[in-house]
């Protein structure tokens, strides 16, 4: 495992509908992990609730930015201005933003480029749709190596050696999203090895092992110590359970004992 602190990302999506829940669940989280130093606790939530958020104990996040600073791109919100309002990190490529808004691996390349640019750390989201592929003769594929290590290869073009070390690359198989069904911890670690395999590949070995590896897809606080102890994950990339605060607190709690 990478050396650092360990990496919880709360992803809140589109969610909770309104300020007032939205302050209630950030200050529950935070007065409960305020002491806890193991682990380094991110949170993402809607753009428009982030400057109700500015403190010291939990770092912010962006879901999503556009990858020019500024012009006319209306609706958009560029990583510069992310930089400039004083989040870490943004999180990329997540497949929700694949799927309903055709995000293209082209698209993320450009964000990627614009979020290290602005000396941002990116989430680089990678997973597969199904969980059991077949081709035509019916026999069984590994859709898994083969999306990912194309996610990867095409989100990272034109990314050089020195800034690789800022990305956290989170697998988060697309069927374990808001499902229920968690990708088993021997599956995620064989897809973080294939991650630090095509990263070797791009780069070299001694690169791979400096980028944080994080799982995401249905993790709740029963699961989550699996995939750091058995799946050797550097963190974790949580949606749905990240809106309950204690049991997001819960997570944090167990992944350090
Ligand atoms: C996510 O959306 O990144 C995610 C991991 O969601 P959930 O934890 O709800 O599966």
């Amino acid at each position: 495992m990478n050396n650092n602190k360990l990496l919880i990302v709360a992803n809140w999506k589109c969610n909770p509908a309104t300020q007032k829940e939205a302050e209630h669940l950030f200050v529950s989280v935070k007065k409960e992990i305020k002491k806890i130093d193991e682990v380094e606790t991110v949170i993402c939530p809607p753009s428009i609730y982030l400057s109700l958020f500015k403190q010291k104990v939990i770092q912010l996040g962006a879901q999503n930015c556009f990858w020019e600073d500024k012009g006319a791109y209306t609706g958009e919100i560029s990583s510069s201005m992310i930089k400039d309002f004083g989040c870490k990190y943004i999180i990329v490529g997540h497949s929700e933003r694949r799927g309903y808004f055709n995000e293209t691996d082209d698209e993320i390349n450009k964000k990627i480029k614009s979020i290290l640019k602005n000396r941002l750390k990116p989430i680089f989201c990678v997973g597969e749709k199904d969980r059991d592929s077949f081709d035509s003769e019916g026999k069984l594929i590994n859709e898994m190596s083969f999306i990912v290590s194309e996610q990867i290869e095409k989100g990272l073009i034109g990314i050089s050696q020195s800034k690789i070390q800022d990305i956290a690359i989170a697998y988060e198989p697309v069927w374990a999203i808001g499902t229920g069904v968690p990708c088993l911890p021997d599956d995620a670690m064989k897809a973080a090895l294939l991650i630090k395999k095509t990263l070797t590949g791009l780069y070299s070995r001694e690169i791979a092992e400096r980028v944080k590896i994080l799982y995401g897809g249905s993790v709740i606080s029963q699961n989550a110590i699996d995939y750091i102890k058995e799946a050797n994950m550097d963190g974790l990339l949580i949606g749905g359970a990240s809106l309950n605060a204690s049991e997001f607190v819960k997570i944090i709690k167990r992944v350090i004992i």
